[in-house]
């Protein structure tokens, strides 16, 4: 009898137990794409949830997991459904789930180089390739990390250590510090600020235009007033896109403004950055090859499972002083210790993230990134077309990207809705849409008004799909 790590180990096992899994996935991925499994998302509440969780953890042990596989797939959302649309994540390409298993199996915490001499020497690879894309000269470089929070919150304190007064690392802070940002960004940076320490006063909140834009025409006066109120601004940020609408920042204005004033500029483009790939949508971009600091996520444009985004500075140097005040690279050879990552990174035991991107580039090319952005985008078009040709829904504002918010107006013997009828029958849409499971879309709060919101993330989804969602409105308002 083997003993329960000989059992743990078993090569054979493992194989046995992989075929199966993989077969498993490979028969979800084909009900899912052909429709055959008509449900996106198995609603559940939270209370039910858990109950069936708990009878489970109950059980005798498994003997196989297949079941316990086949379990957590029913009770999981259906990305690879055409008729997901919900929150602003990958339908991963399934060959970069299968590279992720290398990571997961070998484990190499690539912190120091010996750690991670395939993924090291990748991951660098990776970012000169994405700095290149951004329009970078060649001091550019970055590094990849777990998620766009992270990788916004190690930008903002590169950010500090670089362009704010006094040595915070060594000493605390000293000054008021603060940043500037669009009232619409990422709640990401909002907490990144705060966990800098900078607090209420030193997030500096711009209005948006009625396209959701910053409002540029606002940045000198709110510099002065927050000059005159004592607070030393040292950053400004850029988003593309803002998450609730999918509107991008004039990235060219915010870029002339820090130059102006010497503000560090970072673009927050998590979601949007990946048009750097689309020559059709590049032009929303316009502007980021002069940032700073600039995050994309992989995980969300680019097909490659959660958490996986790059942090790519204009000057490589400067990624070196997030953690350390005193500058002892810059003068020094600025590659001297690219290959221990760590340093530069919250994480210790780092995974190797990038083994997932790489291996999509080595196998289809940039194509594959242009053709998902592309076909993405183009989907929010079509979707924008398809509500303005309905009478009863209508459009927050025309989409620039794969975001799409929209809502019930109501049919001709409603209209006009007054303000609270309206929002409470679109939280009713969306709350019946959940519970019927054919479709997954989100809601958002714009001006205080409940928007549904898509995020057309899968690239099999077509205009059939998107009509059949207005149609499904239709029935559920009848
Ligand atoms: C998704 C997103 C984030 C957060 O990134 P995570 O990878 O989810 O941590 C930050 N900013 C923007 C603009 C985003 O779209």
């Amino acid at each position: 009898m083997d003993t329960i790590l000989e059992q743990a180990y078993s090569p054979d096992q493992f194989r046995q137990v992989g075929h199966q899994l993989i077969d498993q996935l490979a028969t979800h991925l084909a009900e899912t794409h052909s429709q055959q499994e008509p449900t996106v998302i198995p609603w559940q509440t939270p209370d039910d949830a858990l109950a069936h969780w708990r009878v489970d953890f109950a059980q005798p042990k498994l003997t196989d997991p297949s079941s316990l596989f086949a379990d957590i797939i029913a009770h999981s959302v259906k990305l690879q459904h055409p008729r997901y649309m919900g929150h602003q994540v990958s339908t991963v390409a399934p060959v970069a789930a299968l590279a992720g298993l290398l990571p997961a199996l070998l484990n190499n915490g690539m912190a120091v180089y010996e750690m991670g001499m395939a993924s090291n020497p990748i991951e660098r690879i990776l970012c000169e390739h994405l700095a290149g894309k951004i329009g970078f000269g060649p001091d550019a470089g970055g590094l990849i990390t777990s998620g766009g929070t992270l990788a916004n919150l190690t930008a903002l304190l590169t950010a500090r250590a670089c362009a704010a007064p006094g040595d915070v690392w060594q000493e605390g802070s000293t000054s008021r510090l603060a940043i500037m940002v669009s009232e619409e960004a990422h709640y990401c940076v909002d907490r990144a600020a705060r966990i800098m320490g900078l607090g209420e006063a030193g997030i500096i909140k711009i209005p948006v235009d009625d396209r959701y834009k910053l409002r540029t025409d606002l940045l000198e006066a709110r510099l002065q007033q927050a000059r005159e109120a004592g607070l030393t601004v040292f950053a400004i940020i850029g988003s593309a896109c803002s998450t609730a609408t999918g509107a991008h920042d004039n990235l060219t204005a915010l870029a002339d403004f820090a130059e102006q004033h010497q503000l560090w500029f970072h673009v927050d483009a998590a979601h949007g950055g990946g048009a750097v790939f689309s020559e059709r949508y590049r032009g929303l971009l316009a502007g980021i090859e002069r940032a700073d600091s600039v995050v994309i996520d992989y995980h969300k444009m680019l097909l490659v499972p959660g958490l996986a985004t790059a942090l790519i500075y204009r000057r490589q140097a400067d990624s070196y002083r997030t953690f350390q005040q005193q500058a002892q690279y810059l003068f020094a050879d600025v590659d001297a210790d690219w290959y221990n990552s760590g340093k530069r990174t919250f994480e210790c035991t780092k995974s190797m993230i990038c083994v997932k991107v790489y291996t999509l580039l080595r196998l289809y090319g940039e194509a594959l990134f242009t053709a998902n952005v592309d076909t993405l985008y183009d989907l929010g078009q079509t979707f924008a077309a398809l509500v303005q040709a309905r009478p009863n829904v209508e459009l927050a504002l025309q989409p620039e990207c794969n975001i799409v918010c929209f809502r019930y107006v109501g049919h001709q013997a409603e209209l006009p809705m007054d303000r609270a009828t309206l929002n409470a029958v679109n939280q009713r849409i969306r709350h019946e849409l959940l519970a019927d499971g054919r479709f997954y879309i989100v809601q958002t709060r714009l001006r205080d008004d409940i928007w549904l919101r898509v995020s057309l993330m899968n690239p099999l989804t077509t205009e059939t799909d998107l009509t059949a969602l207005l149609e499904m409105i239709d029935l559920l308002t009848d």
